[in-house]
């Protein structure tokens, strides 16, 4: 093989290995793409205990042995869940995006990809996406005690603040 081919060979290479770096690179993360989500969005939520746009896939129905529901959450920009609460508590982990918690009489916590909520029993709060960024939770409610108790909507200042 002559030297002269071998070159035209590593050139030839180098140059495809470039241009797919700067593809991955150009890339933009669409967390509603298919193919980047974990579970499937599921069904858009349409009662009123929530303010905004958000689907729910149920992963898990609670039966009488294991008696936690687990579902999937996604809140598009802007939306929130209503201030409710679980007998049971709830843990929530987040999947995507960035979103919020916050319970009553607390500062509101900023939830990103991995982090792991675990809400107590009885206490009255709301979780949801940020203004500019959805957000994909996983949400797992024990029904030992009886279904989520739902209250007002968040308003826009409680939202902000
Ligand atoms: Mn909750």
């Amino acid at each position: 093989m002559s030297s002269k081919y071998l070159l035209t060979i590593i050139l030839i290479g180098t140059i495809t290995f470039s241009c797919k770096q700067s593809e991955e690179k150009n890339k933009t993360v669409d967390l509603t793409a298919e193919q980047e989500l974990i579970f499937p969005k599921g069904q858009k939520i349409t009662n009123n205990n929530f303010v905004g746009n958000a689907w729910v896939e149920m992963l898990v129905l609670a039966d009488s042995v294991n008696r936690n529901s687990v579902g999937s959450v996604t809140f598009e920009p802007g939306a929130r869940t209503n201030w409710h609460l679980h007998p049971n508590g709830q843990i929530i982990l987040s999947l995507d995006g960035v979103g919020y918690y916050q319970e009553q009489g607390s500062e509101k916590k900023i939830l990103r990809k991995g982090d792991v909520v675990k809400c107590p029993a009885n206490t009255p709060h709301w979780h949801g996406a940020s203004p500019d960024t959805e957000f994909i939770q996983v949400a797992i409610t024990s029904r030992v005690d009886g279904p989520t108790e739902w209250f007002e909507a968040v308003t826009d200042e409680e939202y902000m603040k």
